[in-house]
């Protein structure tokens, strides 16, 4: 017998018919004599449903109201699960994040997990009932429902699975794994059988939505093994765990793509000790993500800034910036935000490897592809470009590599 944390995300739980077909699958484990939990999405299309229909009413919505209406999705799916599983025969209670005890900081709509208690989710496994836990969600000291950012449902699954100390952890989806890069842009990608945590969670964070970056980091603080799988069929999926040896004799891993960025520049910035710290500063207390950050020399004791951050974050960014810019008495300092795409490669072997960033830039430049900023890490290349060539660049980038072959 083992305890099995499993969560099945928005498609796998879209319809009627899939949410049949999830709950025959959790009556298998369940009857093969495990102990079984279950963390759901919401039924794919309405998180996003719900966000435009508060983004219609407000440009730029109270996010306390927004965990409160986000949180209806995953609540949805637990009770017709719940309902599915106790119409064949499943004994099963639903759980909302905050019952499951998942007690999350303050930072609506991003919020951090603080610590699990789990509440009766051990009593309820205990007495022979199938748990399903609402994805997404918890609950902040002050009693306030508080959702994980976008994805976060991986992240329920994982630290639950931390706090439970299940034997199994496995991330139901509608692809067969983790593959090489989005099968959707590459038909051509194939499933990666392992993957570290680094490189999963350089790829969760640079763009590769198939798990939330958080949840991987997560994972790997507190060396929760997991399996990314399909609920659609029975094929070995892709095991996440610590770098072992091998790992290293593969240079890139995977490309990832996200499209879903802004490219910040800060003109006219006095070039003097502490304005960068002030800019990074104004971000980092509005929680925005900052990342490819460069400085020009400019003229005339000005200076440059240039970086990237979320497509959601770039009004807030704006608005940190001009209020620390204006607090700090320095006028004249200009903020321009464009849309780009940000294409990256990924493999722990570029740590012992040189030459992929010149075999990366020369294809790129004879497919017309030009970059505009670029950030490396000892394990992955990220490059900013033109939005629409991001999927030309992912295709591109997958046959420098070989990507397609095994
Ligand atoms: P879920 O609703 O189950 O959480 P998501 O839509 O969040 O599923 O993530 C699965 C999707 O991630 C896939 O359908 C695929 O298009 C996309 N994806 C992006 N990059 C990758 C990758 N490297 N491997 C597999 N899927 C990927
Ligand atoms: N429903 C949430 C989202 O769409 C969480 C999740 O699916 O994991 O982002
Ligand atoms: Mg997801």
């Amino acid at each position: 017998m083992a305890l099995i944390v499993q969560k099945y995300g928005g498609t796998s739980v879209g319809t009627i018919e899939r949410i049949k077909n999830v709950a025959q699958r959790v009556k298998k484990d369940y009857e093969a004599g495990n102990q079984v939990v279950v963390v759901v999405s919401a039924r794919s299309g309405v998180t996003n449903r719900l966000i435009e229909d508060a983004k219609t009413l407000h440009s730029n919505p109270d996010t306390r109201e927004m965990d409160m209406l986000l949180a209806v999705g995953e609540q949805e799916t637990i009770a017709l699960l719940a309902i599915a599983l106790h119409s064949i025969g499943v004994s099963a209670v639903s759980r909302t994040g905050a019952q499951a005890g998942i007690i999350t900081d303050d930072v609506h709509t991003k919020a951090r997990i603080m610590e699990i208690s789990g509440g009766d989710i051990p009593q309820q496994l205990a007495d022979g009932k199938v748990v399903i836990v609402a994805g997404f969600q918890g609950w902040n000291k002050k009693g306030q429902i508080t959702t994980l950012g976008r994805g976060g449902s991986d992240l329920s699954a994982i630290a639950l699975a931390a706090a439970l100390n299940a034997d199994l952890c496995q991330i139901y989806t509608d692809v067969d794994g983790v593959y090489t890069t989005d099968p959707r842009i590459v038909p051509e990608a194939r499933k990666i059988e392992q993957i570290s945590y680094e490189e999963m969670l350089e790829l969760a964070s640079l763009g590769s939505k198939v798990m939330q970056s958080r949840a991987v980091e997560f994972a790997s603080k507190y060396g929760v093994v997991f399996e990314v799988r399909s609920s659609l069929n029975n094929n070995p999926g892709t095991i996440v765990k610590a770098e072992v040896p091998s790992m290293e004799d593969v240079l890139v891993r995977g490309v990832a793509a996200d499209k879903s960025q802004v490219k910040v520049a800060v003109r006219n910035i006095p070039d003097q000790p502490g304005t960068a710290a002030k800019v990074f500063q104004a971000l980092a207390d509005a929680n925005v993500n900052v990342d490819m950050i460069v400085q020009n020399a400019g003229r005339d004791g000005k200076a440059n800034l240039t970086f990237t951050v979320p497509m959601d974050d770039a009004y807030t960014a704006e608005e940190a910036i001009k209020k620390k810019m204006a607090e700090a008495s320095l006028p004249g300092v200009e903020v321009f935000t464009d849309r780009i795409a940000k294409v990256s490669v990924v493999g722990i072997g570029m740590r012992s490897h040189s030459g992929v960033a010149s075999q990366l830039f020369t294809a790129f430049a004879q497919n017309g592809i030009n970059i505009q900023l670029i950030a490396t890490s000892e394990i992955k290349i990220s490059v900013a470009i033109d939005m629409e060539k991001a999927d030309q660049a992912v295709r591109v980038a997958h046959q420098t590599f070989n990507l397609e072959q095994a």
